[in-house]
């Protein structure tokens, strides 16, 4: 594997490909609404044989951009967009048929179903952290519902663009499926047009931007964001298994996921034996020191120096307001490498319990009782991630109850988002919509209500003016039975 130490970043293609690209695509649209399930199916099944035979090349080119390492982009990347590939491969037709409904009492001698329309023009923006996926997969919904897409990746990827790119044109057309690589600017412009869909993944304070350009046109959008995933790990947690579970979560992509554990809320009684627990896995996953963890071959760098200047400024102000480094705080900016890092004594006025971190530091806060915790993720943004550590039923509960994020696991973090039979996005400031399987679909799809009439004669007709007796007896007869 070649070693590249910098990131590079896209070259912003230019306005006139951006226009000549959607209205292409938008003169093919007809054509791509009419295809068959059976064609998409096979498009679909291309993009998964594609996979397999450009998977090195993947791989190359997503440690070309931030050194991750070829197993994780087979765990995180590749994997993941298999299942969702056969997933849908597997329950297109069903998803694409007509759905009839039930027929009400005034709407006798009618029958009703909804069809699954393609939007049309489809936008997909995305970000750089999981890049392969987080394009494919929206990518795999769209062609799902007959759609034409202009995916907008991330600019800090360019040799992971550059596979994708290659890989994508060896099955779709431009017409049917185009690559449009830049930065803000590039964005902007592609706003500018009247998409008819834009399914956008990102950060919260650019969700925002797109959803007021979406206004300009009334594009619905699907917006996949981030934010603060907190982590709960009670007095009867299995210590061992949560440090396990959650050091896996948090610094598997050098902690650059949005769905990572944020934050540990772990119970004031078993803190220090849980930082201790939490030492002792990282020690046995990336090694005992601090030379040996910086040379595992098992920890992705930081996308870029932005980044890592971010990540380390929220770190030193917290130390600064009397935090207290328990393990790693190695920095090494030659190399953009941040060690995995455990920080206790944090306020919550810090900057780093404001800001989603998106990096490898996690910040421990004891709380009292469970209410104490519930109380202290209430206090921010509704997540996109929660998870909780816990043996007691009752705990768990509470937590589902009194809370709201836009997914959960239980004794687990991450695994959630793999599989395709749950929805997967965020709520209000995490996110708007659902990605994955069905909700994917519905997402690139128009759901049209559509009512037929079968003979001259309705009930409906009998409703007409001019309103008579019968007219009256008629509509409290019906009434009596809603
Ligand atoms: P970002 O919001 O900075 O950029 C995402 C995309 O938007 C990029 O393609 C970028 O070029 C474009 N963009 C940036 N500024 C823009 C602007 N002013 N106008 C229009 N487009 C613009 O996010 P990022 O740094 O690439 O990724 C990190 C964020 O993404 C985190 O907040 C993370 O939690 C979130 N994320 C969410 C999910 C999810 O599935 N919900 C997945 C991965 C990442």
């Amino acid at each position: 594997m070649t070693e590249t130490k910098n990131i590079g970043q896209s070259v912003n293609d230019s306005l006139e490909k951006i226009q000549t690209t959607f209205q292409l695509q938008k003169n093919n649209l007809l054509s791509i609404r009419k295809t068959s399930v059976k064609d998409r199916k096979k498009k679909l099944k291309a993009l998964k044989a594609a996979l397999f035979a450009h998977r090195e090349n993947l791989q190359n080119a997503i440690y070309a951009d931030f050194k991750k390492p070829a197993i994780e982009t087979d765990i995180t990347e590749i994997n993941s967009t298999l299942t969702e590939l056969k997933h849908t491969i597997a329950h297109l037709s069903e998803w694409a048929r007509d759905e009839y409904v039930d027929t009400t009492l005034t709407l006798l001698g009618s029958s009703s179903y909804i069809q699954y329309e393609p939007k049309g023009n489809t936008l997909i923006i995305t970000p750089w952290n999981y890049p392969i996926y987080l394009s494919l997969s929206p990518i795999i919904s769209a062609v799902a519902a007959g759609n034409a897409v202009i995916l907008k990746p991330s600019e800090f990827t360019p040799n992971t663009n550059k596979a994708i790119k290659k890989l994508l044109f060896e099955i779709f057309e431009e017409k049917e499926l185009a690559v449009i690589e830049g930065d803000y600017t590039v964005s902007s412009e592609l706003l500018k047009l009247k998409f008819n869909h834009i399914h956008f993944t990102g950060s919260p304070a650019v969700g925002k931007i797109i959803m007021r350009e979406a206004a300009n046109h009334l594009a619905s959008c699907t917006l996949e964001l981030g934010g603060k995933s907190p982590t709960i790990v009670d007095e009867s947690a299995n210590l061992k298994d949560a440090a396990s579970k959650i050091v896996w979560g948090k610094y598997i992509n050098e902690g650059q996921t949005c769905i990572a554990p944020d934050y540990v809320l772990v119970h004031k009684n078993i803190q220090e034996k849980f930082i201790a627990q939490l030492k002792q896995t990282l020690q046995e996953r990336f090694g005992a020191d601090a030379e040996k963890i910086k040379s595992s071959a098992f920890l992705a760098r930081i996308v870029n120096t932005k980044h890592f200047g971010r990540i380390k400024t929220l770190l030193n102000e917290a130390v600064s307001n009397e935090a207290n480094v328990e393990f790693g705080g190695d920095f090494d900016e030659n190399d953009n490498y941040i060690s995995p890092t455990l920080v206790s004594n944090v306020s919550k006025d810090d900057e780093i319990m404001q800001e989603e971190i998106f990096g490898p530091i996690l910040p421990l806060i004891p709380f009292d009782n469970i209410e104490d915790a519930i109380a202290k993720i209430n206090d921010k943004e509704k997540p996109l991630a929660l998870y909780v550590f816990s043996k007691k039923s009752k705990n768990i509960n509470k937590v589902l109850q009194e809370t709201s994020s836009g997914g959960v696991c239980i004794n687990d973090t991450l695994l959630h988002i793999l599989n395709p039979n749950l929805p997967f996005g965020g709520v209000n400031n995490s996110g708007i919509g659902k990605s994955h399987g069905i909700w994917g679909f519905k997402d690139f799809s128009n759901e049209r209500g559509i009512l037929k009439q079968h003979l001259p004669f309705s009930a409906a007709k009998l409703l007409y003016p001019p309103y008579t007796k019968m007219s009256k007896f008629l509509i409290d007869f019906t009434m009596k039975y809603l």
